[in-house]
């Protein structure tokens, strides 16, 4: 599958929206992106997962793990691929004002932890994965947490990279696709500007 072609079954399945949206930060954007919408069917989940471990074959993965919400589902199928534990990290309550599950990235109220028995080896090769990088808070959290057990982090693996600028991991980083996700402030929103109607995707509206 080429990058045209995920973005395409993105956009077919309406995980990759075009429009006028008000997003969960508040800016507006004229695409949304929902990864979880292509999640939910199993038998794409597997082919994306396949298909991100093919940029890791030369690696000896020995776990894989993602952040809390988006990066479970996505390590969990990584974990199938190459026949490992798949392990998530999440925000733990005591450590910040209190458990949000949106928007996870960037945040840094609460601690990124391993919780539920989760553990990592000393020396164990961690493959870290994440449905969709915006800014790499999150996943950078995850692989100073895998570090912070002694274990070594192989590499970076997500499905949509949507960074606007290079983010470095300090481990070899891939994507199957890039999109450019453009926000405004409200008052900066072309968007609003021509009167287009604006809705707020993920909503009961
Ligand atoms: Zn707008």
């Amino acid at each position: 599958m080429t990058e045209k072609e995920i973005l395409g079954l993105f956009e077919k399945q309406g995980a990759l929206l075009k429009g006028h949206f008000k997003l969960s930060s508040g800016l507006h954007s004229e695409k949304y992106l929902q990864c979880a919408i292509v999640l939910q069917y199993p038998d794409i989940a597997e082919k994306l997962a396949k298909l991100l471990v093919k940029n890791f074959s030369k690696e000896k993965i020995g776990v894989v793990i993602g952040p809390a919400l988006g990066g479970i589902t996505l390590a969990y199928e990584v974990a199938r691929a190459v026949g490992k534990r798949g392990l998530f990290a999440e925000r733990h309550p005591s450590t910040g004002s209190g458990w949000r599950p949106e928007p996870a990235e960037g945040r840094q109220d609460a601690k990124m932890v391993l919780r539920r028995g989760f553990s990592i080896s000393k020396g164990e090769k961690a493959l870290v994965v994440e449905d969709v990088v915006t800014t790499g808070g999150s996943t950078k959290e995850v692989i100073d947490l895998v570090k912070s057990f002694g274990a070594d982090v192989i590499g970076v693996g997500v499905i949509i990279d949507r960074s606007a600028a290079k983010i470095d991991f300090g481990a070899p980083f891939k994507s199957l696709a890039k999109i450019n996700v453009e926000t405004f402030e409200e008052k900066d929103c072309p968007l609003c500007k021509k009167n287009i109607p604006v809705t707020k995707p993920g909503s009961r509206r």
